[in-house]
């Protein structure tokens, strides 16, 4: 068993490494923030002072950051990570970041010797903690076959999407399908309770007719009536609004570059870029339907 570094412990990387601990990996772990690393270090991890500490005895670094800048800053330059690894080291970013950065990180990783998947994941994170996230992998197969291991030990399904960056196309393609399908989702349920449906009573029959997508069935933006979705608690923990706009933001980069049309991506984005100026950025993002509160 390779020993892991595990650098980003936030809302889905702290279960994801506390997961890997549960089925026998030593993980050493770092993150910006003491407190999301006390609860790693809680379940065995060992708390590294930096990314460098984490990293001086692993054979794998998994990566778990917010955005493209926070992965290039870790790894690139003179200062980052690929300068101080020794050459055979497996590197797996699981965060969602543009593709164009994920090929120029693992061009810079095979540069060096280095083998470097993009491995974005899809589950959410209730996903995270159950150890049944999908992901959604680029780059080489060996490389692929090296790290399943690893990846079974945080989820359930493992697509091999193709080249480096192949992965954040695939996972970016799927977000900008998951914004437009959540803010549908909150404008149908907000128009049923306008005339005067009960929530629950409508999100029971959309999921069992034509309209049934995830929302309804495992992630009702609706406080009330799903126990488990963060609709219940406030829109506390789940995927931040401001994380979504980015994705949408990435899937929008990638339509212009490609000459692809997306007017329904666009819309989405609209929609949380007003979502998140009104100060819900840092609530999930079935917190959508206060938009619709507002305007109805
Ligand atoms: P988060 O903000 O909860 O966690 C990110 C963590 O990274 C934070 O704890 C932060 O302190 C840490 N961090 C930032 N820069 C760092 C650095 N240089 N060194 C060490 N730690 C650093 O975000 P999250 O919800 O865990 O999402 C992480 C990634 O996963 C994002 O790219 C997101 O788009 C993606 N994602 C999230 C979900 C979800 O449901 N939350 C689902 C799928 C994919």
């Amino acid at each position: 068993m390779e020993n892991i570094a595990f650098i980003g412990l936030g809302n889905m990387g702290g279960p994801m490494a506390v997961n890997l601990l549960n089925k026998g990996f030593k993980v050493d772990a770092f993150d910006l923030s003491p407190e999301a690393l006390s609860k790693v270090a809680a379940a065995g991890g060992r708390a590294a002072s930096s990314a460098t500490d984490a990293a001086k005895d692993a054979g794998v670094v998994i990566s778990m950051l917010p955005a493209g800048k926070h992965v290039a800053s870790l790894y690139l330059g003179d200062e980052g990570l690929f300068a101080k690894l020794p050459k055979g080291t497996l590197i797996i970013d699981c965060s969602t970041i543009d593709a164009g950065t994920a090929r120029q990180v693992a061009e810079a990783a095979q540069a060096r010797g280095l083998s470097m998947l993009d491995a974005p994941v899809s589950g959410g994170t209730a996903g995270a903690a159950a150890g049944t996230l999908t992901f959604i992998v680029g780059g080489a197969a060996d490389d692929l076959s090296r790290a399943r291991p690893v990846l079974e030990a945080m989820g359930k399904n493992i697509f091999h999407a193709g080249g480096a960056g192949a992965g954040q196309t695939a996972k970016i393609c799927n977000n900008m399908l998951l914004g437009i399908l959540m803010a549908g989702t909150a404008e149908a349920l907000a128009l049923g309770v306008k005339n005067g449906l009960d929530p629950k009573v409508l999100s029971e029959i959309i999921s069992k007719s034509s309209g049934r997508n995830w929302a309804t069935e495992l992630y009702n933006p609706w406080p009330g009536v799903m126990e488990n979705a963060p609709a219940s608690r406030n829109y506390a923990g789940g995927f931040m609004s401001e994380l979504m706009l980015k994705d949408l933001g990435l899937a929008e980069e990638t339509a212009l570059q490609s000459h692809a049309a997306n007017p329904l991506g666009a819309l989405a984005r609209n929609l949380y870029e007003e979502h998140v100026h009104q100060g819900h950025g840092k609530l999930d993002f079935s917190s959508i339907v206060k938009y619709f509160h507002t305007v109805n």
